[in-house]
């Protein structure tokens, strides 16, 4: 398959956690930003990066916008200028943008521009949601919603099953979760069928909504 190519427009906080981030996973990347001094900050570790207005049609064709996989909005308060932006990425063809969402107004109009409703990005809108059930849960340590059924969360081990091993307990069977993962003194692990649950153990586990509720019950509960 060939490598994928991507555009991030806008070194806010957001555009620069996701251009490093892509950079460490040594992705293709162009870097935009009007503000030349933000450019600069991450042009040493990149060879692909220009500094222009992303309204301004005529610079995003001259840098071959189009030729980008999926092209990033991450222009930051003002929705006008990131609409524009959205609008004219479309017009010069980029088949999939990706823009980071301010207000519901702004999800609406951009949705009609044809955006994609998964494409919409929510920064704080989703860790505040993560937080949520972080803190409503009590026993949660980190949690993410794959879809409106479907989580991934990360859960501490308790006497439950501290001692046993995955062929004992058969998790997946009585409570139709699965565990993925566990993280043992910060390093992630597969767990085999025969080997114990340790004290300080996180489990990394997969399910719906409502097993993994019945399982942390089970997995906090005195009985
Ligand atoms: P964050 O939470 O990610 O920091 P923010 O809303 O605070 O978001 P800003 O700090 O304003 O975002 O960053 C937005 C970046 O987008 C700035 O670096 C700004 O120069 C850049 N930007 C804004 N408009 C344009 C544009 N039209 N063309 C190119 N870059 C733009």
């Amino acid at each position: 398959m060939a490598k994928q190519s991507f555009a991030v427009i806008g070194l806010g906080r957001f555009g620069r956690a996701l251009v490093e981030e892509l950079i460490k996973l040594e992705a293709e990347v162009l870097v935009i930003d009007k503000d030349y001094e933000k450019i600069e900050k991450v042009a040493k570790a990149l060879t692909n990066t220009v500094c222009l207005d992303s309204t301004d049609v005529e610079a995003l064709r001259e840098v071959g916008i189009s030729n980008y996989d999926k092209v990033v909005v991450a222009t930051g308060m003002d929705v006008d200028n990131s609409i524009l932006t959205t609008l004219i990425l479309k017009d010069l063809g980029v088949k999939e943008v990706f823009v980071k969402i301010q207000s519901e107004y702004h999800a609406k109009v951009v949705e009609k521009l044809g955006v994609d409703h998964e494409h919409l990005i929510w920064p704080e809108r989703s860790t505040g949601i993560r937080l949520a059930k972080v803190l409503v849960s009590n026993s949660f340590l980190d949690y993410f919603e794959l879809d409106d059924d479907y989580s991934f969360i990360t859960i501490k081990a308790t006497k439950k099953v501290i001692g046993k091993n995955l062929l004992d307990l058969d998790i997946r069977k009585n409570y139709n979760v699965t565990i993925v993962a566990i993280r043992r003194e910060n390093k992630i692990m597969i767990p085999s069928s025969k080997s114990p649950f340790e004290n300080d153990d996180e489990l990394l586990l997969v399910g719906r909504n409502d097993y993994i509720k019945k399982f942390s019950k089970w997995l906090n509960g005195r009985k």
